[in-house]
Protein backbone atom coordinates (compact mmCIF):
# COMPACT_ATOMS: atom_id res chain seq x y z
CA UNK A 1 0.00 0.00 0.00
CA UNK A 2 2.68 2.31 -0.73
CA UNK A 3 1.86 2.70 -4.50
CA UNK A 4 2.19 6.43 -4.20
CA UNK A 5 5.83 6.44 -3.42
CA UNK A 6 6.38 3.65 -6.46
CA UNK A 7 4.34 0.44 -8.03
CA UNK A 8 4.94 -2.96 -8.82
CA UNK A 9 5.61 -3.80 -12.45
CA UNK A 10 3.43 -6.35 -14.07
CA UNK A 11 5.57 -9.58 -16.12
CA UNK A 12 4.79 -7.55 -19.44
CA UNK A 13 6.80 -4.48 -18.14
CA UNK A 14 9.74 -6.60 -17.21
CA UNK A 15 9.49 -8.53 -20.52
CA UNK A 16 9.60 -5.69 -22.18
CA UNK A 17 12.75 -4.44 -20.72
CA UNK A 18 14.27 -7.68 -21.08
CA UNK A 19 13.36 -7.97 -24.58
CA UNK A 20 14.90 -4.87 -25.29
CA UNK A 21 18.05 -5.54 -24.09
CA UNK A 22 18.04 -9.62 -25.21
CA UNK A 23 16.90 -8.42 -28.82
CA UNK A 24 17.11 -5.04 -29.65
CA UNK A 25 19.67 -3.58 -27.73
CA UNK A 26 21.35 -0.98 -29.26
CA UNK A 27 21.65 2.95 -28.83
CA UNK A 28 18.71 4.64 -30.74
CA UNK A 29 18.96 7.79 -33.05
CA UNK A 30 22.44 6.97 -33.74
CA UNK A 31 23.51 3.96 -36.20
CA UNK A 32 21.86 3.58 -39.59
CA UNK A 33 22.53 -0.87 -38.93
CA UNK A 34 19.06 -3.00 -38.61
CA UNK A 35 19.57 -3.41 -34.72
CA UNK A 36 20.20 0.58 -34.66
CA UNK A 37 16.37 1.13 -36.45
CA UNK A 38 15.07 -1.49 -34.30
CA UNK A 39 15.70 0.23 -31.24
CA UNK A 40 15.04 3.60 -32.55
CA UNK A 41 11.43 2.58 -33.75
CA UNK A 42 11.02 1.09 -30.36
CA UNK A 43 11.56 4.58 -28.62
CA UNK A 44 9.83 6.63 -30.84
CA UNK A 45 6.89 4.02 -30.68
CA UNK A 46 7.13 4.00 -26.44
CA UNK A 47 6.66 7.55 -27.38
CA UNK A 48 3.67 7.55 -29.53
CA UNK A 49 2.19 5.41 -26.89
CA UNK A 50 2.81 7.75 -24.11
CA UNK A 51 1.42 10.32 -26.13
CA UNK A 52 -1.88 8.99 -27.04
CA UNK A 53 -2.21 7.60 -23.44
CA UNK A 54 -2.00 11.76 -22.63
CA UNK A 55 -3.85 12.83 -25.52
CA UNK A 56 -1.39 14.72 -27.15
CA UNK A 57 0.96 14.85 -30.01
CA UNK A 58 4.48 12.84 -29.71
CA UNK A 59 6.39 16.08 -31.07
CA UNK A 60 4.44 17.14 -27.15
CA UNK A 61 6.69 14.23 -25.28
CA UNK A 62 9.51 14.26 -24.14
CA UNK A 63 11.17 11.95 -22.06
CA UNK A 64 13.02 12.45 -18.97
CA UNK A 65 13.99 10.97 -15.75
CA UNK A 66 10.58 11.49 -14.01
CA UNK A 67 8.46 14.17 -12.55
CA UNK A 68 11.42 15.76 -10.56
CA UNK A 69 13.08 16.13 -13.41
CA UNK A 70 10.28 17.60 -15.56
CA UNK A 71 9.54 20.22 -13.24
CA UNK A 72 13.39 21.01 -13.17
CA UNK A 73 13.67 21.28 -17.08
CA UNK A 74 10.71 24.13 -17.01
CA UNK A 75 12.49 25.61 -14.22
CA UNK A 76 15.69 26.40 -16.25
CA UNK A 77 14.78 26.06 -19.65
CA UNK A 78 11.46 28.61 -19.22
CA UNK A 79 12.32 30.14 -15.54
CA UNK A 80 15.23 30.85 -16.33
CA UNK A 81 15.07 31.96 -19.84
CA UNK A 82 11.98 33.95 -19.69
CA UNK A 83 10.88 35.00 -16.53
CA UNK A 84 12.50 38.27 -15.06
CA UNK A 85 13.22 40.23 -11.72
CA UNK A 86 9.49 41.20 -10.43
CA UNK A 87 7.69 37.89 -11.95
CA UNK A 88 5.30 35.64 -10.14
CA UNK A 89 5.39 32.00 -9.87
CA UNK A 90 1.72 31.02 -8.33
CA UNK A 91 1.50 27.73 -6.70
CA UNK A 92 0.13 26.43 -3.69
CA UNK A 93 1.13 25.17 0.34
CA UNK A 94 -0.10 21.15 -1.34
CA UNK A 95 2.90 20.74 -3.30
CA UNK A 96 5.55 17.78 -3.30
CA UNK A 97 8.96 19.65 -2.64
CA UNK A 98 9.61 18.36 -6.22
CA UNK A 99 7.00 21.09 -7.27
CA UNK A 100 7.71 23.73 -4.51
CA UNK A 101 11.77 23.58 -4.39
CA UNK A 102 12.52 24.16 -8.04
CA UNK A 103 10.70 27.33 -8.36
CA UNK A 104 12.61 28.17 -5.04
CA UNK A 105 15.72 27.93 -6.59
CA UNK A 106 14.45 30.85 -8.88
CA UNK A 107 13.96 33.46 -6.08
CA UNK A 108 18.13 34.12 -6.87
CA UNK A 109 16.69 35.79 -10.15
CA UNK A 110 14.25 38.04 -8.22
CA UNK A 111 11.34 35.83 -8.87
CA UNK A 112 8.67 35.94 -6.31
CA UNK A 113 6.80 32.96 -4.96
CA UNK A 114 3.08 33.43 -3.98
CA UNK A 115 0.67 30.58 -2.65
CA UNK A 116 -2.44 29.15 -2.51
CA UNK A 117 -3.63 28.13 0.79
CA UNK A 118 -4.78 24.49 2.38
CA UNK A 119 -8.33 25.00 3.01
CA UNK A 120 -11.45 23.35 4.82
CA UNK A 121 -10.51 19.69 4.79
CA UNK A 122 -7.37 20.04 2.38
CA UNK A 123 -8.79 21.96 -0.90
CA UNK A 124 -7.69 24.98 -2.88
CA UNK A 125 -9.90 28.04 -3.79
CA UNK A 126 -10.64 29.41 -6.95
CA UNK A 127 -12.01 32.13 -5.73
CA UNK A 128 -8.79 32.94 -4.36
CA UNK A 129 -6.55 31.76 -7.31
CA UNK A 130 -8.75 34.28 -9.33
CA UNK A 131 -7.70 37.23 -6.78
CA UNK A 132 -3.77 35.84 -6.26
CA UNK A 133 -3.84 35.61 -10.18
CA UNK A 134 -2.14 39.52 -11.18
CA UNK A 135 -0.51 40.75 -14.38
CA UNK A 136 2.77 39.67 -12.38
CA UNK A 137 2.11 35.99 -12.56
CA UNK A 138 3.72 34.13 -14.98
CA UNK A 139 3.40 30.57 -14.54
CA UNK A 140 0.96 28.73 -12.32
CA UNK A 141 2.44 25.36 -11.03
CA UNK A 142 -0.49 23.09 -8.79
CA UNK A 143 -0.17 19.51 -8.15
CA UNK A 144 -3.59 17.83 -9.66
CA UNK A 145 -3.91 15.28 -6.80
CA UNK A 146 -2.22 15.86 -3.85
CA UNK A 147 0.22 12.75 -2.62
CA UNK A 148 -0.69 13.28 1.11
CA UNK A 149 -4.63 14.56 1.21
CA UNK A 150 -5.61 13.24 -1.81
CA UNK A 151 -7.09 16.27 -3.31
CA UNK A 152 -8.17 16.26 -6.81
CA UNK A 153 -7.34 20.07 -7.72
CA UNK A 154 -9.47 22.00 -10.30
CA UNK A 155 -6.33 21.80 -12.53
CA UNK A 156 -8.83 22.46 -16.01
CA UNK A 157 -10.73 25.70 -14.39
CA UNK A 158 -7.48 26.38 -13.24
CA UNK A 159 -5.76 26.77 -16.68
CA UNK A 160 -8.87 28.36 -18.02
CA UNK A 161 -8.14 31.35 -15.63
CA UNK A 162 -4.33 31.08 -16.02
CA UNK A 163 -4.73 32.01 -19.73
CA UNK A 164 -7.36 34.23 -19.29
CA UNK A 165 -4.60 35.99 -17.35
CA UNK A 166 -1.89 35.45 -19.83
CA UNK A 167 -0.16 33.10 -17.39
CA UNK A 168 1.19 29.31 -18.62
CA UNK A 169 0.00 26.58 -15.94
CA UNK A 170 2.48 23.54 -15.47
CA UNK A 171 0.47 20.49 -13.24
CA UNK A 172 2.62 17.80 -11.66
CA UNK A 173 0.47 14.67 -12.63
CA UNK A 174 2.80 12.51 -10.60
CA UNK A 175 -0.03 11.32 -8.29
CA UNK A 176 -2.73 11.70 -11.32
CA UNK A 177 -2.00 9.87 -14.29
CA UNK A 178 -1.03 6.76 -13.13
CA UNK A 179 -4.87 7.10 -11.77
CA UNK A 180 -7.35 8.74 -14.11
CA UNK A 181 -7.92 9.10 -17.73
CA UNK A 182 -6.24 12.61 -18.66
CA UNK A 183 -6.55 14.25 -21.49
CA UNK A 184 -3.52 16.92 -21.44
CA UNK A 185 -4.82 18.79 -24.62
CA UNK A 186 -8.88 19.06 -23.50
CA UNK A 187 -7.24 19.71 -20.05
CA UNK A 188 -5.01 22.74 -22.28
CA UNK A 189 -2.35 22.96 -20.05
CA UNK A 190 0.94 24.19 -21.13
CA UNK A 191 2.71 21.59 -18.97
CA UNK A 192 2.30 17.78 -17.52
CA UNK A 193 5.01 16.13 -15.47
CA UNK A 194 4.69 12.52 -14.45
CA UNK A 195 6.75 9.43 -13.00
CA UNK A 196 6.85 6.00 -15.22
CA UNK A 197 7.47 4.18 -12.23
CA UNK A 198 4.53 5.10 -10.51
CA UNK A 199 2.12 3.64 -13.06
CA UNK A 200 3.69 0.47 -13.66
CA UNK A 201 6.54 1.27 -15.36
CA UNK A 202 10.58 1.26 -14.55
CA UNK A 203 12.07 3.95 -12.71
CA UNK A 204 14.28 6.16 -14.07
CA UNK A 205 11.63 7.41 -17.33
CA UNK A 206 8.89 9.72 -16.73
CA UNK A 207 7.52 12.44 -19.59
CA UNK A 208 6.77 16.04 -19.84
CA UNK A 209 4.23 16.85 -22.12
CA UNK A 210 4.34 20.41 -23.18
CA UNK A 211 2.69 22.85 -25.98
CA UNK A 212 4.67 22.46 -28.87
CA UNK A 213 4.89 25.83 -29.11
CA UNK A 214 6.23 25.96 -25.35
CA UNK A 215 8.94 23.65 -26.49
CA UNK A 216 9.60 25.84 -29.40
CA UNK A 217 9.99 28.72 -27.44
CA UNK A 218 12.17 27.32 -24.59
CA UNK A 219 16.31 26.92 -24.76
CA UNK A 220 17.85 23.12 -24.28
CA UNK A 221 18.35 22.26 -20.50
CA UNK A 222 21.04 20.74 -21.49
CA UNK A 223 23.78 20.30 -24.00
CA UNK A 224 25.08 16.99 -25.81
CA UNK A 225 24.18 14.83 -28.52
CA UNK A 226 21.25 14.38 -30.59
CA UNK A 227 19.91 17.38 -29.29
CA UNK A 228 21.52 19.44 -31.79
CA UNK A 229 21.14 20.16 -35.22
CA UNK A 230 24.36 21.72 -36.16
CA UNK A 231 27.53 22.35 -34.05
CA UNK A 232 30.51 24.71 -34.95
CA UNK A 233 33.55 25.43 -32.48
CA UNK A 234 31.93 28.53 -31.06
CA UNK A 235 28.14 28.36 -31.80
CA UNK A 236 25.04 25.42 -31.99
CA UNK A 237 21.82 25.15 -33.11
CA UNK A 238 19.28 22.70 -32.38
CA UNK A 239 17.38 19.83 -33.08
CA UNK A 240 13.64 20.16 -33.17
CA UNK A 241 11.74 19.49 -30.50
CA UNK A 242 11.60 16.61 -28.26
CA UNK A 243 14.77 15.88 -29.11
CA UNK A 244 16.06 19.42 -28.13
CA UNK A 245 15.59 18.47 -24.63
CA UNK A 246 16.86 14.69 -24.90
CA UNK A 247 20.54 15.18 -24.70
CA UNK A 248 22.52 12.09 -24.61
CA UNK A 249 21.94 8.90 -24.78
CA UNK A 250 18.07 8.21 -23.23
CA UNK A 251 16.87 5.47 -20.86
CA UNK A 252 15.60 3.38 -24.35
CA UNK A 253 14.45 0.65 -22.08
CA UNK A 254 13.00 2.72 -19.73
CA UNK A 255 10.41 3.99 -22.51
CA UNK A 256 9.92 0.52 -23.79
CA UNK A 257 9.07 -0.83 -20.41
CA UNK A 258 6.98 2.93 -19.74
CA UNK A 259 4.98 1.91 -23.37
CA UNK A 260 3.84 -1.89 -21.98
CA UNK A 261 2.66 -0.32 -18.60
CA UNK A 262 0.54 2.35 -20.54
CA UNK A 263 -0.74 -0.55 -22.65
CA UNK A 264 -1.52 -2.74 -19.74
CA UNK A 265 -3.52 0.59 -17.66
CA UNK A 266 -5.57 1.01 -21.41
CA UNK A 267 -6.10 -2.97 -21.75
CA UNK A 268 -7.73 -2.51 -17.76
CA UNK A 269 -8.89 0.91 -19.07
CA UNK A 270 -8.39 3.87 -16.98
CA UNK A 271 -11.96 4.54 -16.01
CA UNK A 272 -11.86 1.05 -14.11
CA UNK A 273 -8.63 1.51 -12.69
CA UNK A 274 -10.46 5.05 -11.02
CA UNK A 275 -13.71 3.32 -9.76
CA UNK A 276 -11.46 0.79 -8.61
CA UNK A 277 -9.62 2.92 -6.29
CA UNK A 278 -12.56 4.97 -5.69
CA UNK A 279 -13.77 2.08 -4.37
CA UNK A 280 -10.88 1.33 -2.30
CA UNK A 281 -10.61 4.93 -0.87
CA UNK A 282 -14.03 4.74 0.17
CA UNK A 283 -14.30 1.88 2.40
CA UNK A 284 -10.89 2.30 3.85
CA UNK A 285 -12.04 5.88 4.90
CA UNK A 286 -15.32 4.45 6.42
CA UNK A 287 -13.61 1.74 8.48
CA UNK A 288 -10.74 4.06 9.88
CA UNK A 289 -13.86 6.43 10.89
CA UNK A 290 -15.57 3.57 12.85
CA UNK A 291 -12.17 2.08 14.41
CA UNK A 292 -11.26 6.11 15.62
CA UNK A 293 -8.00 6.32 13.04
CA UNK A 294 -8.05 10.11 11.87
CA UNK A 295 -7.57 10.41 7.97
CA UNK A 296 -6.56 13.72 6.19
CA UNK A 297 -7.98 15.20 2.79
CA UNK A 298 -11.57 15.81 1.60
CA UNK A 299 -14.32 13.10 2.75
CA UNK A 300 -16.11 12.88 -0.76
CA UNK A 301 -13.65 10.23 -2.68
CA UNK A 302 -15.11 11.99 -6.05
CA UNK A 303 -12.75 14.54 -5.31
CA UNK A 304 -9.61 12.76 -4.15
CA UNK A 305 -7.65 9.87 -5.40
CA UNK A 306 -6.07 7.08 -4.12
CA UNK A 307 -4.30 7.96 -1.15
CA UNK A 308 -5.30 8.05 2.21
CA UNK A 309 -2.80 9.85 5.10
CA UNK A 310 -3.89 9.52 8.27
CA UNK A 311 -2.91 9.29 12.25
CA UNK A 312 -3.42 6.83 15.11
CA UNK A 313 -3.90 9.21 18.14
CA UNK A 314 -0.70 10.55 19.75
CA UNK A 315 1.15 7.35 18.26
CA UNK A 316 4.22 8.13 15.89
CA UNK A 317 3.36 7.38 12.23
CA UNK A 318 6.90 5.35 12.51
CA UNK A 319 5.37 3.23 15.06
CA UNK A 320 2.28 2.59 12.72
CA UNK A 321 4.34 1.63 9.51
CA UNK A 322 6.42 -1.04 11.71
CA UNK A 323 3.65 -2.78 13.55
CA UNK A 324 1.91 -2.51 9.72
CA UNK A 325 5.15 -3.81 8.27
CA UNK A 326 5.05 -6.84 10.96
CA UNK A 327 1.91 -7.88 9.69
CA UNK A 328 3.77 -7.63 6.11
CA UNK A 329 1.85 -4.36 5.10
CA UNK A 330 3.67 -2.03 3.39
CA UNK A 331 2.69 2.07 4.28
CA UNK A 332 4.96 5.04 3.85
CA UNK A 333 5.17 7.44 7.33
CA UNK A 334 6.93 10.31 7.44
CA UNK A 335 6.37 14.06 5.34
CA UNK A 336 6.31 12.74 2.24
CA UNK A 337 8.27 15.09 0.72
CA UNK A 338 5.26 17.78 1.48
CA UNK A 339 6.34 19.11 5.06
CA UNK A 340 4.19 22.26 4.48
CA UNK A 341 1.47 20.14 4.70
CA UNK A 342 2.75 18.81 7.92
CA UNK A 343 2.63 22.43 9.05
CA UNK A 344 -1.11 22.38 7.80
CA UNK A 345 -2.06 19.73 9.63
CA UNK A 346 0.16 20.79 12.78
CA UNK A 347 1.44 16.92 13.00
CA UNK A 348 5.17 15.89 12.65
CA UNK A 349 4.20 12.92 9.95
CA UNK A 350 1.28 10.71 8.77
CA UNK A 351 1.48 7.56 7.54
CA UNK A 352 0.20 6.93 4.35
CA UNK A 353 -1.79 3.84 2.72
CA UNK A 354 -1.89 4.26 -1.44
CA UNK A 355 -4.21 2.37 -3.40
CA UNK A 356 -3.31 0.82 -7.17
CA UNK A 357 -5.20 -1.93 -9.38
CA UNK A 358 -3.94 -4.94 -7.41
CA UNK A 359 -5.30 -3.90 -3.74
CA UNK A 360 -8.51 -5.39 -2.73
CA UNK A 361 -10.96 -4.36 0.24
CA UNK A 362 -9.53 -7.92 1.85
CA UNK A 363 -6.34 -6.16 2.32
CA UNK A 364 -7.98 -2.99 3.39
CA UNK A 365 -9.49 -5.14 5.94
CA UNK A 366 -6.20 -6.64 7.05
CA UNK A 367 -4.78 -3.11 7.44
CA UNK A 368 -7.67 -2.25 9.57
CA UNK A 369 -6.91 -5.19 11.29
CA UNK A 370 -3.60 -3.94 11.80
CA UNK A 371 -4.22 -0.58 13.19
CA UNK A 372 -6.52 -2.02 15.50
CA UNK A 373 -3.54 -4.02 16.19
CA UNK A 374 -1.50 -0.23 17.12
CA UNK A 375 -4.14 1.00 18.87
CA UNK A 376 -4.01 -2.11 21.68
CA UNK A 377 -0.44 -2.39 21.74
CA UNK A 378 -0.07 1.45 22.38
CA UNK A 379 -3.31 1.51 24.74
CA UNK A 380 -1.35 -1.14 26.40
CA UNK A 381 2.13 1.07 26.91
CA UNK A 382 0.11 3.79 27.73
CA UNK A 383 -1.84 1.93 31.01
CA UNK A 384 1.88 0.89 31.50
CA UNK A 385 3.34 4.51 31.44
CA UNK A 386 0.58 5.64 33.89
CA UNK A 387 1.09 2.83 36.30
CA UNK A 388 5.12 3.63 36.33
CA UNK A 389 4.08 7.28 36.99
CA UNK A 390 1.80 6.45 39.69
CA UNK A 391 4.50 4.24 41.54
CA UNK A 392 7.11 6.97 40.58
CA UNK A 393 5.08 9.18 42.96
CA UNK A 394 4.14 6.54 45.27
CA UNK A 395 8.64 6.12 46.32
CA UNK A 396 8.85 10.11 46.06
CA UNK A 397 9.61 11.11 49.80
CA UNK A 398 6.92 12.57 51.56
N1 LIG B 1 5.01 15.14 -7.38
C1 LIG B 1 4.24 14.37 -6.61
C2 LIG B 1 2.86 14.84 -6.26
C3 LIG B 1 4.73 13.15 -6.14
O1 LIG B 1 3.97 12.40 -5.35
C4 LIG B 1 6.04 12.75 -6.49
C5 LIG B 1 6.63 11.45 -5.99
N2 LIG B 1 6.41 11.17 -4.67
C6 LIG B 1 6.79 13.59 -7.31
C7 LIG B 1 6.25 14.78 -7.74
C8 LIG B 1 8.18 13.26 -7.72
O2 LIG B 1 8.23 12.12 -8.50
P1 LIG B 1 9.63 11.43 -8.86
O3 LIG B 1 10.33 11.19 -7.56
O4 LIG B 1 9.23 10.17 -9.56
O5 LIG B 1 10.36 12.38 -9.75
Amino acid sequence: MDNAATTQKPIQVIEAVRNFYAHSNSNVHRGVYGLAEEATELYEGARETVAHFIGAEPNGVVFVRGATEAINLVAYAFGFKKLRRGHKILTTEMEHHSNLVPWQMLESKGIKLEFLRIRGSGELSLDEFQEKLDDSVKLVAVTQTSNVLGTINPVKEMAELAHDNGSLILVDGAQSVPHMAINAEKLDVDFLAFSGHKMLGPMGIGCLYAKPERLQEMDPFQGGGEMINTVSLRHSTWADPPAKFEAGTPNAEGAVGLAAAVEYLERLGMENVRSHEEKLVDYALKRMQEIGVEAYGPSDTKKRGGVVSFNVGGVHAHDVATILDSKAIAVRAGHHCAQPIMRWLSVPATARASFYVYNTLEEVDRLIAGLEDVKSVFGRMEVKKNKRNLSRKHSLPL
